[in-house]
Protein backbone atom coordinates (compact mmCIF):
# COMPACT_ATOMS: atom_id res chain seq x y z
CA UNK A 1 0.00 0.00 0.00
CA UNK A 2 1.76 3.31 -0.85
CA UNK A 3 2.47 5.31 2.05
CA UNK A 4 0.19 8.43 3.52
CA UNK A 5 1.74 11.63 4.33
CA UNK A 6 1.66 10.48 7.96
CA UNK A 7 2.80 7.05 7.42
CA UNK A 8 5.87 7.98 5.28
CA UNK A 9 8.27 9.09 7.84
CA UNK A 10 9.05 7.70 11.35
CA UNK A 11 8.23 10.75 13.02
CA UNK A 12 4.62 12.78 14.04
CA UNK A 13 4.37 15.48 12.91
CA UNK A 14 0.91 18.26 12.68
CA UNK A 15 0.72 21.22 10.41
CA UNK A 16 -1.86 23.05 8.93
CA UNK A 17 -2.41 22.10 4.95
CA UNK A 18 -4.66 23.18 1.73
CA UNK A 19 -5.93 19.87 0.92
CA UNK A 20 -7.33 21.07 -2.58
CA UNK A 21 -7.79 24.26 -5.09
CA UNK A 22 -9.77 26.13 -3.19
CA UNK A 23 -7.02 26.71 -0.88
CA UNK A 24 -8.81 26.21 2.63
CA UNK A 25 -6.75 25.15 5.14
CA UNK A 26 -6.88 22.21 7.59
CA UNK A 27 -4.99 20.80 10.36
CA UNK A 28 -2.44 17.88 9.31
CA UNK A 29 -1.03 15.01 10.83
CA UNK A 30 2.06 14.05 8.84
CA UNK A 31 5.57 12.77 9.32
CA UNK A 32 9.00 13.99 9.43
CA UNK A 33 12.10 11.94 8.52
CA UNK A 34 14.54 10.93 11.44
CA UNK A 35 17.38 13.26 11.79
CA UNK A 36 20.15 12.22 9.31
CA UNK A 37 23.81 12.72 9.74
CA UNK A 38 23.67 15.92 8.24
CA UNK A 39 20.41 17.34 9.31
CA UNK A 40 19.10 19.65 11.93
CA UNK A 41 15.96 19.04 13.58
CA UNK A 42 14.33 22.30 14.92
CA UNK A 43 11.10 23.45 16.55
CA UNK A 44 9.47 26.00 14.73
CA UNK A 45 8.87 29.04 16.24
CA UNK A 46 7.48 31.92 14.02
CA UNK A 47 6.75 31.47 10.59
CA UNK A 48 5.68 34.74 8.12
CA UNK A 49 2.83 34.21 5.40
CA UNK A 50 4.47 34.78 1.99
CA UNK A 51 1.86 35.57 -0.90
CA UNK A 52 3.50 32.34 -2.87
CA UNK A 53 1.85 30.12 0.25
CA UNK A 54 -1.21 31.28 -1.04
CA UNK A 55 -0.79 31.03 -5.10
CA UNK A 56 0.76 27.74 -4.03
CA UNK A 57 -2.95 26.73 -1.82
CA UNK A 58 -5.01 27.44 -5.01
CA UNK A 59 -2.14 25.97 -7.80
CA UNK A 60 -1.80 28.66 -8.89
CA UNK A 61 1.46 28.32 -10.78
CA UNK A 62 -0.13 24.96 -11.90
CA UNK A 63 2.52 23.00 -9.59
CA UNK A 64 1.08 22.08 -6.60
CA UNK A 65 1.18 18.05 -5.02
CA UNK A 66 -1.73 17.95 -2.06
CA UNK A 67 -1.90 18.33 0.43
CA UNK A 68 0.63 21.14 0.73
CA UNK A 69 1.30 22.58 3.60
CA UNK A 70 3.33 25.80 3.11
CA UNK A 71 5.62 28.29 5.07
CA UNK A 72 9.38 29.67 4.35
CA UNK A 73 10.09 32.10 6.41
CA UNK A 74 10.93 29.68 9.05
CA UNK A 75 12.48 30.57 12.51
CA UNK A 76 13.17 27.90 15.23
CA UNK A 77 15.42 26.26 17.62
CA UNK A 78 17.34 23.50 17.07
CA UNK A 79 16.36 20.04 18.92
CA UNK A 80 18.68 17.61 17.81
CA UNK A 81 21.76 17.56 15.38
CA UNK A 82 23.20 14.16 13.66
CA UNK A 83 26.48 13.24 14.11
CA UNK A 84 28.14 14.89 10.98
CA UNK A 85 26.61 18.37 11.60
CA UNK A 86 29.51 20.74 12.45
CA UNK A 87 27.78 24.23 12.05
CA UNK A 88 24.44 23.92 14.41
CA UNK A 89 24.22 23.09 18.32
CA UNK A 90 20.86 21.72 20.15
CA UNK A 91 19.66 24.79 21.52
CA UNK A 92 20.40 27.29 19.13
CA UNK A 93 17.75 29.76 16.87
CA UNK A 94 18.07 29.47 13.50
CA UNK A 95 16.33 30.01 10.20
CA UNK A 96 15.15 28.19 7.25
CA UNK A 97 14.07 29.52 3.90
CA UNK A 98 12.36 28.59 0.58
CA UNK A 99 15.21 25.80 0.19
CA UNK A 100 16.01 23.24 1.45
CA UNK A 101 18.16 21.10 -1.07
CA UNK A 102 20.16 21.77 -4.18
CA UNK A 103 22.55 19.47 -6.20
CA UNK A 104 25.63 20.69 -4.64
CA UNK A 105 27.50 20.34 -7.17
CA UNK A 106 26.66 22.20 -10.54
CA UNK A 107 27.56 25.55 -11.75
CA UNK A 108 25.23 27.79 -10.43
CA UNK A 109 25.53 25.72 -6.48
CA UNK A 110 29.58 26.43 -6.54
CA UNK A 111 28.85 29.90 -6.95
CA UNK A 112 26.45 30.23 -3.87
CA UNK A 113 23.97 30.32 -6.04
CA UNK A 114 21.59 27.27 -5.01
CA UNK A 115 18.27 29.23 -6.03
CA UNK A 116 19.15 28.66 -10.05
CA UNK A 117 20.48 24.88 -9.24
CA UNK A 118 18.35 23.08 -11.82
CA UNK A 119 17.54 20.28 -9.00
CA UNK A 120 16.87 22.74 -6.59
CA UNK A 121 14.29 21.66 -3.84
CA UNK A 122 11.76 23.90 -2.68
CA UNK A 123 11.03 23.57 1.16
CA UNK A 124 7.53 22.59 0.24
CA UNK A 125 5.05 21.11 -2.46
CA UNK A 126 8.13 19.38 -4.59
CA UNK A 127 9.72 15.93 -4.08
CA UNK A 128 12.74 16.06 -2.09
CA UNK A 129 15.47 13.32 -2.70
CA UNK A 130 13.82 10.36 -1.29
CA UNK A 131 11.10 10.93 -3.56
CA UNK A 132 8.63 12.20 -0.58
CA UNK A 133 7.09 15.48 -0.33
CA UNK A 134 8.78 18.42 0.96
CA UNK A 135 6.33 20.21 3.69
CA UNK A 136 7.30 23.85 5.15
CA UNK A 137 7.13 26.08 8.35
CA UNK A 138 2.94 25.72 8.88
CA UNK A 139 4.14 22.82 11.22
CA UNK A 140 5.33 21.96 14.14
CA UNK A 141 8.73 21.25 13.23
CA UNK A 142 11.37 20.90 10.73
CA UNK A 143 14.45 19.17 9.53
CA UNK A 144 17.04 20.33 6.67
CA UNK A 145 20.21 19.73 5.92
CA UNK A 146 22.30 22.40 7.52
CA UNK A 147 23.35 23.62 4.18
CA UNK A 148 20.17 25.25 4.30
CA UNK A 149 19.90 26.15 7.83
CA UNK A 150 20.64 30.06 8.72
CA UNK A 151 22.47 31.14 11.73
CA UNK A 152 20.28 33.68 13.61
CA UNK A 153 21.56 37.02 14.45
CA UNK A 154 21.11 37.46 17.87
CA UNK A 155 19.47 40.91 18.04
CA UNK A 156 16.96 40.08 15.15
CA UNK A 157 13.63 39.72 16.64
CA UNK A 158 11.96 36.29 16.01
CA UNK A 159 8.73 37.43 14.86
CA UNK A 160 9.32 40.56 13.02
CA UNK A 161 12.95 38.98 11.55
CA UNK A 162 11.31 35.66 10.26
CA UNK A 163 9.72 37.48 6.86
CA UNK A 164 13.44 38.14 5.88
CA UNK A 165 13.85 34.62 5.16
CA UNK A 166 11.86 35.03 1.40
CA UNK A 167 10.59 38.74 1.75
CA UNK A 168 14.09 40.28 2.80
CA UNK A 169 16.42 38.05 0.51
CA UNK A 170 14.37 38.12 -2.61
CA UNK A 171 14.72 42.39 -2.37
CA UNK A 172 17.79 42.52 -0.82
CA UNK A 173 19.34 40.34 -3.86
CA UNK A 174 18.19 41.95 -7.03
CA UNK A 175 19.01 45.26 -5.68
CA UNK A 176 22.98 43.97 -5.15
CA UNK A 177 22.79 41.79 -8.67
CA UNK A 178 21.42 44.83 -10.81
CA UNK A 179 23.87 47.17 -9.14
CA UNK A 180 21.08 49.19 -7.96
CA UNK A 181 22.24 49.30 -4.07
CA UNK A 182 24.95 52.39 -4.49
CA UNK A 183 24.06 55.36 -2.92
CA UNK A 184 21.91 58.15 -4.79
CA UNK A 185 20.33 55.51 -6.76
CA UNK A 186 17.14 56.44 -7.88
CA UNK A 187 14.80 53.22 -7.05
CA UNK A 188 11.19 52.59 -7.30
CA UNK A 189 9.68 49.58 -5.62
CA UNK A 190 6.00 48.94 -6.88
CA UNK A 191 3.31 47.23 -4.42
CA UNK A 192 3.69 47.87 -1.16
CA UNK A 193 3.29 44.66 0.66
CA UNK A 194 5.31 42.19 2.38
CA UNK A 195 8.19 41.95 -0.28
CA UNK A 196 7.78 46.02 -1.10
CA UNK A 197 7.70 47.12 2.54
CA UNK A 198 10.53 45.38 3.43
CA UNK A 199 12.62 46.55 -0.26
CA UNK A 200 11.77 50.22 1.04
CA UNK A 201 13.79 49.46 3.74
CA UNK A 202 16.30 47.74 2.45
CA UNK A 203 17.11 50.02 -0.13
CA UNK A 204 17.10 52.94 2.00
CA UNK A 205 19.70 51.23 4.05
CA UNK A 206 21.66 50.96 0.86
CA UNK A 207 21.40 54.86 0.33
CA UNK A 208 18.99 55.17 -2.68
CA UNK A 209 15.94 57.20 -2.93
CA UNK A 210 12.70 55.38 -2.85
CA UNK A 211 9.40 55.76 -4.55
CA UNK A 212 7.08 54.10 -3.62
CA UNK A 213 4.20 53.02 -6.77
CA UNK A 214 0.77 51.89 -5.15
CA UNK A 215 -2.48 50.87 -6.01
CA UNK A 216 -4.05 51.91 -2.15
CA UNK A 217 -3.88 55.75 -1.94
CA UNK A 218 -4.07 54.94 2.04
CA UNK A 219 -0.65 53.86 2.14
CA UNK A 220 0.97 56.50 1.24
CA UNK A 221 1.26 58.27 4.83
CA UNK A 222 2.69 54.65 6.15
CA UNK A 223 5.27 54.85 3.36
CA UNK A 224 6.52 58.50 3.68
CA UNK A 225 6.47 58.44 7.65
CA UNK A 226 6.68 54.63 8.81
CA UNK A 227 8.92 53.48 6.05
CA UNK A 228 10.77 56.80 5.20
CA UNK A 229 10.35 56.30 1.47
CA UNK A 230 11.02 59.17 -0.42
CA UNK A 231 8.03 59.86 -2.53
CA UNK A 232 4.57 57.78 -3.35
CA UNK A 233 2.75 57.39 -6.26
CA UNK A 234 -0.27 56.49 -7.03
CA UNK A 235 0.02 53.62 -10.13
CA UNK A 236 -3.63 54.04 -11.10
CA UNK A 237 -2.89 57.91 -11.43
CA UNK A 238 -1.92 58.75 -15.07
CA UNK A 239 -1.05 62.77 -14.34
CA UNK A 240 1.27 61.27 -11.35
CA UNK A 241 2.69 58.87 -13.42
CA UNK A 242 3.49 61.16 -16.01
CA UNK A 243 5.20 63.18 -14.14
CA UNK A 244 8.13 61.04 -13.20
CA UNK A 245 8.73 59.88 -16.48
CA UNK A 246 12.87 58.93 -17.33
CA UNK A 247 13.49 59.47 -13.81
CA UNK A 248 14.62 56.31 -12.22
CA UNK A 249 17.57 53.90 -12.54
CA UNK A 250 15.67 50.91 -11.68
CA UNK A 251 12.76 49.42 -10.31
CA UNK A 252 11.30 46.63 -8.36
CA UNK A 253 8.17 45.12 -9.14
CA UNK A 254 6.99 42.99 -6.47
CA UNK A 255 3.11 42.90 -7.32
CA UNK A 256 1.19 39.67 -6.51
CA UNK A 257 -1.42 40.23 -9.85
CA UNK A 258 -1.95 40.85 -13.33
CA UNK A 259 -1.31 44.26 -14.32
CA UNK A 260 0.43 46.42 -16.69
CA UNK A 261 4.32 46.84 -16.70
CA UNK A 262 4.43 49.31 -20.02
CA UNK A 263 3.98 52.14 -17.81
CA UNK A 264 7.03 51.44 -15.13
CA UNK A 265 9.54 51.23 -18.49
CA UNK A 266 8.22 54.39 -19.15
CA UNK A 267 9.83 55.89 -15.77
CA UNK A 268 13.16 54.56 -16.38
CA UNK A 269 15.94 55.88 -17.30
CA UNK A 270 17.80 55.48 -20.39
CA UNK A 271 19.65 52.00 -19.43
CA UNK A 272 17.11 51.97 -16.96
CA UNK A 273 16.41 48.03 -15.27
CA UNK A 274 12.55 47.07 -14.61
CA UNK A 275 13.26 44.12 -12.53
CA UNK A 276 10.46 42.02 -11.43
CA UNK A 277 9.60 39.58 -8.40
CA UNK A 278 6.32 39.36 -8.24
CA UNK A 279 4.77 36.25 -10.14
CA UNK A 280 1.43 36.95 -10.95
CA UNK A 281 -1.03 33.76 -12.38
CA UNK A 282 -0.83 35.27 -15.95
CA UNK A 283 2.33 36.40 -18.22
CA UNK A 284 3.07 40.19 -18.78
CA UNK A 285 2.64 41.73 -21.67
CA UNK A 286 6.09 43.56 -23.05
CA UNK A 287 5.87 45.83 -25.61
CA UNK A 288 9.31 46.22 -27.58
CA UNK A 289 9.31 49.78 -28.13
CA UNK A 290 9.94 51.59 -24.45
CA UNK A 291 12.95 48.97 -24.25
CA UNK A 292 14.42 49.75 -27.34
CA UNK A 293 13.81 53.61 -26.85
CA UNK A 294 15.85 54.29 -24.05
CA UNK A 295 18.32 50.97 -24.15
CA UNK A 296 16.13 49.66 -20.87
CA UNK A 297 16.15 46.10 -19.29
CA UNK A 298 13.78 43.86 -17.86
CA UNK A 299 15.18 41.35 -15.70
CA UNK A 300 14.16 39.14 -12.77
CA UNK A 301 15.15 37.46 -9.52
CA UNK A 302 14.72 34.35 -7.58
CA UNK A 303 15.13 34.83 -3.91
CA UNK A 304 18.68 34.36 -2.82
CA UNK A 305 21.51 31.81 -2.19
CA UNK A 306 22.21 30.40 1.05
CA UNK A 307 25.62 32.16 1.35
CA UNK A 308 23.51 35.50 0.71
CA UNK A 309 20.92 35.50 2.70
CA UNK A 310 22.96 34.80 5.58
CA UNK A 311 24.78 38.02 4.37
CA UNK A 312 20.83 39.64 4.18
CA UNK A 313 20.19 38.69 7.39
CA UNK A 314 23.53 39.70 9.04
CA UNK A 315 22.81 43.42 7.41
CA UNK A 316 19.30 43.37 8.62
CA UNK A 317 20.24 42.75 12.22
CA UNK A 318 23.28 45.90 12.06
CA UNK A 319 20.49 48.02 10.32
CA UNK A 320 17.56 47.08 12.92
CA UNK A 321 15.79 46.11 9.58
CA UNK A 322 13.00 43.69 10.61
CA UNK A 323 9.17 43.72 9.13
CA UNK A 324 5.84 45.30 10.23
CA UNK A 325 3.54 42.26 11.21
CA UNK A 326 0.54 41.13 12.45
CA UNK A 327 1.20 38.11 14.57
CA UNK A 328 -1.52 35.64 14.12
CA UNK A 329 -2.63 32.11 15.79
CA UNK A 330 -2.33 29.01 13.29
CA UNK A 331 -5.69 28.52 12.94
CA UNK A 332 -6.00 32.54 11.52
CA UNK A 333 -4.49 31.33 8.38
CA UNK A 334 -7.85 30.79 6.16
CA UNK A 335 -8.80 34.66 7.55
CA UNK A 336 -5.15 35.56 7.16
CA UNK A 337 -5.54 34.55 3.40
CA UNK A 338 -8.52 36.28 2.89
CA UNK A 339 -7.03 39.23 3.65
CA UNK A 340 -3.20 39.29 2.12
CA UNK A 341 -5.52 38.22 -1.30
CA UNK A 342 -7.61 42.39 -0.44
CA UNK A 343 -4.03 43.80 0.30
CA UNK A 344 -5.60 44.36 3.84
CA UNK A 345 -1.84 43.14 6.19
CA UNK A 346 0.56 45.93 7.51
CA UNK A 347 2.77 44.40 6.35
CA UNK A 348 2.90 40.61 6.73
CA UNK A 349 1.34 37.69 9.00
CA UNK A 350 3.45 35.67 10.76
CA UNK A 351 2.47 32.91 12.56
CA UNK A 352 3.14 32.26 16.20
CA UNK A 353 3.36 28.60 15.80
CA UNK A 354 4.96 27.25 19.29
CA UNK A 355 1.85 29.25 21.27
CA UNK A 356 -1.00 27.85 18.28
CA UNK A 357 0.38 24.08 17.72
CA UNK A 358 0.91 21.78 20.19
CA UNK A 359 3.89 20.18 19.28
CA UNK A 360 4.42 15.81 19.98
CA UNK A 361 8.08 17.22 20.55
CA UNK A 362 7.10 18.67 23.76
CA UNK A 363 5.57 16.14 25.08
P1 LIG B 1 1.62 40.85 -0.94
O1 LIG B 1 2.04 41.07 0.48
O2 LIG B 1 0.26 40.40 -1.22
O3 LIG B 1 1.96 42.20 -1.74
C1 LIG B 1 1.64 42.38 -3.09
C2 LIG B 1 1.26 43.84 -3.32
O4 LIG B 1 0.96 43.98 -4.70
C3 LIG B 1 0.01 44.28 -2.61
O5 LIG B 1 0.24 44.71 -1.29
C4 LIG B 1 -0.44 45.45 -3.47
O6 LIG B 1 0.29 46.63 -3.13
C5 LIG B 1 0.00 45.02 -4.87
N1 LIG B 1 -1.14 44.51 -5.62
C6 LIG B 1 -1.98 43.50 -5.28
N2 LIG B 1 -2.91 43.31 -6.23
C7 LIG B 1 -2.65 44.21 -7.21
C8 LIG B 1 -3.23 44.49 -8.48
N3 LIG B 1 -4.32 43.82 -8.92
N4 LIG B 1 -2.68 45.48 -9.23
C9 LIG B 1 -1.60 46.16 -8.81
N5 LIG B 1 -1.02 45.95 -7.61
C10 LIG B 1 -1.53 44.98 -6.83
O7 LIG B 1 2.60 39.76 -1.62
P2 LIG B 1 4.14 39.43 -1.32
O8 LIG B 1 4.21 38.34 -0.30
O9 LIG B 1 4.88 40.69 -1.14
O10 LIG B 1 4.54 38.73 -2.71
C11 LIG B 1 4.48 39.48 -3.91
C12 LIG B 1 4.73 38.61 -5.12
O11 LIG B 1 6.10 38.18 -5.11
C13 LIG B 1 3.89 37.32 -5.15
O12 LIG B 1 3.52 37.06 -6.50
C14 LIG B 1 4.88 36.26 -4.67
O13 LIG B 1 4.56 34.98 -5.11
C15 LIG B 1 6.15 36.76 -5.30
N6 LIG B 1 7.39 36.28 -4.70
C16 LIG B 1 8.44 36.08 -5.53
C17 LIG B 1 9.65 35.66 -5.01
C18 LIG B 1 10.82 35.51 -5.91
O14 LIG B 1 11.80 34.86 -5.51
N7 LIG B 1 10.83 36.10 -7.08
C19 LIG B 1 9.78 35.43 -3.64
C20 LIG B 1 8.68 35.68 -2.82
C21 LIG B 1 7.48 36.12 -3.35
P3 LIG B 1 -0.38 48.10 -3.23
O15 LIG B 1 -1.56 48.07 -2.30
O16 LIG B 1 0.71 48.98 -2.75
O17 LIG B 1 -0.73 48.34 -4.66
ZN1 LIG C 1 8.06 33.74 -0.21
ZN1 LIG D 1 23.19 22.50 -8.28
Amino acid sequence: MAKSPATEHPIKAQGYAAKDTSGTFLPLTFSRRATGDKDVRFKVLYCGICHSDLHFAKNEWGVTTYPVVPGHEIVGVVTEVGTKVEKFKVGETVGVGCLVGSCRSCQSCSNNLEQYCPKMILTYAVPYFDGTITYGGYSDHMVSDEHFVLHWPDNLPLDSGAPLLCAGITTYSPLRHYGLDKRGTKLGVVGLGGLGHVAVKIAKAFGAEVTVFSTTPEKKHEALDGLKADHFIVSKDLEQMQAVTGTLDGILDTVSASHAIAPFLNILKTDGKLVLVGVPEKPHELPAFPLIIGRKIVGGSNIGGLKETQEMLDFCAEHEITADIEVIPIDYVNTAMDRLLKSDVRYRFVIDVANSIKAPLDT
